[in-house]
């Protein structure tokens, strides 16, 4: 990121670290997904489903981008370490508010890593018989892959690098930052 840019995004030098995306780029891209989504939907009945938190910043730029009508869901899961992340065991703290019968369902993600949160997810909600179910994602990191998943839509393929901003968290923070970056060092 140039010094002018970082000077424009208001944050601190001692904050930001290696930028991966600036806002510029994830905003063009989520431009890009969003028409791309507005063609592909456009006679069917769309269900966004955010999985929260981080993927709550992405859901609203996105959303925008999409020029048609839908509906917006969201849903929070968690899992329990390293020991529940190896097993591929999800837990759901926040359930969807309705019923996705009948609904073309499209999960709203910040980043797929190793797949075990998507391969889950897809299996309960496909469960409850919707028209469909499909993602899009922000950032894939497909290197670091534990289940073999597909991602409908994606922004951007990342190498295996720990990245925030844009709704993903350090520590719950930094989601409100506009661009991706790498945390600093002291930030660990
Ligand atoms: P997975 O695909 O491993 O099941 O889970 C994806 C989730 O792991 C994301 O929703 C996010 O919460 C977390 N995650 C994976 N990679 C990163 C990263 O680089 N930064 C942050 N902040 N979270 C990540």
């Amino acid at each position: 990121m140039t010094a002018e840019l970082r000077e424009r995004s208001g944050w601190a030098d001692e904050i930001v670290g290696e930028v991966v995306l600036t806002s510029d780029e994830i905003q063009e891209a989520v431009k890009k997904l969003g028409k791309k989504i507005t063609e592909d939907y456009h006679d069917k009945n769309l269900l966004l489903v955010a999985i929260l938190r981080g993927a709550s910043v992405f859901l609203a730029d996105l959303m925008r981008e999409i020029h048609l009508p839908l509906e917006i869901d969201f849903i929070s899961v968690s899992s329990y370490g390293h020991l529940t992340k190896s097993s591929g065991v999800v837990r759901i703290m926040k359930d969807l508010a309705a019923p996705v019968e009948s609904k073309h369902v499209l999960v709203v993600e910040d980043v797929v890593d190793t797949g075990l949160t998507w391969a889950y997810l897809k299996q309960i909600i496909e469960a409850r018989n919707p028209e469909s179910v499909k993602i899009c994602s922000l950032l894939d990191k497909p290197e670091t892959r534990k289940v073999p998943v597909t991602v409908d839509y994606v922004g951007f393929t990342l190498e295996n690098k720990f990245v925030v901003g844009y709704g993903l968290d350090w520590k719950d923070q930094y989601r409100n930052l506009p661009f991706i970056m790498v945390p600093k060092k002291h930030m660990k």
